[in-house]
């Protein structure tokens, strides 16, 4: 029996949401998972929403400052299906500004491991892995550029699914990078992420890139390592995987090494696009329409631009910077061009490579990082910790990251990729991994006992 359709068919005992709610702001006040979290919780089961997706009447910021204050509308189409399958809003979820990040850091209030409050959630979808982490029953609505529903998954211990582009519409998402961003979902299983894909899913009038296909499962019993993402890794990370790597081949899969041309092109392909689009994303930002508003109508033209735009942190600037430049006429050929055509040859290689099998790699090429080392990094130290990561998401493919071991109380996870549209393939593989393993959560707030 999948447990959400157990939580929605059961009695609660009376005062369980204020419960559930007062025990969730105590832990949040540690944790920073949430941006807020609701005054009243319907009996449904919770939701979480990542805080770069709209909410009817609840403020949205996408952890900006630019976005203080703005509160949409509307709700997003994921929003609103999830409302009317029977599921309760519980609170929008903290994350790197804009969707800019792998650890979480580049919001004001980084979310905290749950695990050891000392250690990084992983980003961008920081909030949504430790809701998940912490809460018995919840699913969390997530969002994926180039990894945050993984990255921040593996560091939490949860199992954060990344569908085929255009799967879930992103009707009512803040757009970080249009030609990349995907809607997801987080939980503690694969069978309540299938359930919630199921309702998610599907075409929808108000986002033309929303996909009408039915999605399969189909599996041909092989595992794809590709040889160059599994090396230079961390050491520990390398030789864990490939302990889990024979339990997987005791399942039945045929394990087949590959060496795949171009995948140390994905990273530098995939910051080009990204930035490229959030620097045209983020000029609408201007201190009039939106949120963070500039009052002094006194000062010139431009300084009032540059004073409403100073509210950007330093990532989101940077982006600016680099976005604006590699598009900028006399370069755009050596970068964005060339970004676009690497794109299109990842692709290729990979889909090669599933026309084989699933692919399967660790889903962070280190162990679970402590904040205050993730926040030493350089810029490119940190983009280059996406290398699992980014593949699939800058070619649209479905992916799943999952715990597969516990090593000094924190979680190690993988990463599964299918094909497009194999999407319901990725989740079954999963499931059938999750009979043979126990999760384990520091929390269970909200417990039914
Ligand atoms: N770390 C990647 C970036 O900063 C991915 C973020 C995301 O998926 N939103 O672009």
């Amino acid at each position: 029996m999948n447990s959400i359709k157990e939580f929605m068919a059961c009695d609660k005992p009376d005062g369980y949401a204020e419960k559930l709610l007062s025990e969730l702001r105590k832990a949040n006040e540690r944790l920073n998972a949430f941006n807020n979290i609701t005054e009243h919780l319907a009996d449904g089961m919770p939701f979480s929403v990542k805080d770069n997706i709209c909410v009817k009447g609840v403020e949205t910021t996408a952890s900006s400052k630019i976005l203080k204050g703005y509160i949409p509308a509307f709700n997003a189409t994921a929003v609103q299906r999830m409302l009317d399958n029977g599921f309760s809003f519980l609170g929008k979820t903290n994350m790197d500004e804009f969707g800019f990040g792998s650890f979480g850091i580049n919001s004001e209030n980084p979310a905290r491991n749950p695990f050891d409050e000392s250690y990084a959630a992983g980003g961008s979808s920081s909030g949504a892995a430790v809701a998940t982490s912490i809460l018995k029953h919840h699913v969390a609505i997530a969002e994926s550029t180039g990894g945050s529903i993984s990255a921040p998954a593996a560091f939490c211990g949860v199992v954060g699914f990344t569908p085929t582009y255009g799967a879930i519409s992103r009707y009512g998402l803040i757009d970080y990078a249009n030609s990349l961003d995907k809607i997801g979902i987080m939980a503690r299983s694969a069978s309540d992420i299938k359930y919630v894909f199921g309702i998610l899913n599907g075409p929808d009038a108000k986002d033309t890139t929303s996909l009408d296909i039915k999605y399969k499962s189909e599996n041909k019993k092989s595992i794809i390592l590709i040889d160059q993402l599994i090396k230079n890794i961390d050491k520990d990370v390398e030789s864990n995987f490939m302990g889990f790597v024979d339990r997987i081949e005791g399942m039945g899969y045929v394990i087949k090494h590959r060496s795949m041309p171009f995948i140390d092109k994905a990273i530098p392909s995939y910051y080009i696009i990204a930035m490229a689009e959030a620097s045209t994303n983020l000029a609408k930002y201007t201190g009039f329409k939106y949120g963070f508003k500039n009052e002094d109508f006194t000062s010139n033209y431009n300084k009032f631009f540059t004073d409403a735009r100073s509210a950007f942190g330093t990532e989101a600037k940077r982006r600016i910077v680099l976005g604006t430049f590699v598009r900028s006429a006399s370069v755009k050929d050596r970068y964005y061009s060339q970004a676009l055509k690497l794109r299109a040859l990842l692709l290729q290689e990979l889909n090669k490579l599933l026309s084989e099998g699933f692919i399967l790699s660790p889903t962070m090429p280190i162990k679970v990082p402590k904040l205050e080392d993730v926040k030493k990094l350089s810029a490119l130290e940190n983009y280059k910790m996406d290398v699992m990561t980014i593949p699939p998401n800058l070619c649209g493919l479905p992916h799943i990251s999952f715990p597969y071991a516990y090593k000094n109380g924190m979680p190690l996870a993988a990463q599964l990729t299918t094909s497009h549209g194999n999407d319901n393939a990725a989740l079954d593989f999963v499931q059938e991994w999750e009979r043979s393993f126990k999760y384990k959560f520091k929390y269970n707030i909200g417990e039914l006992r």
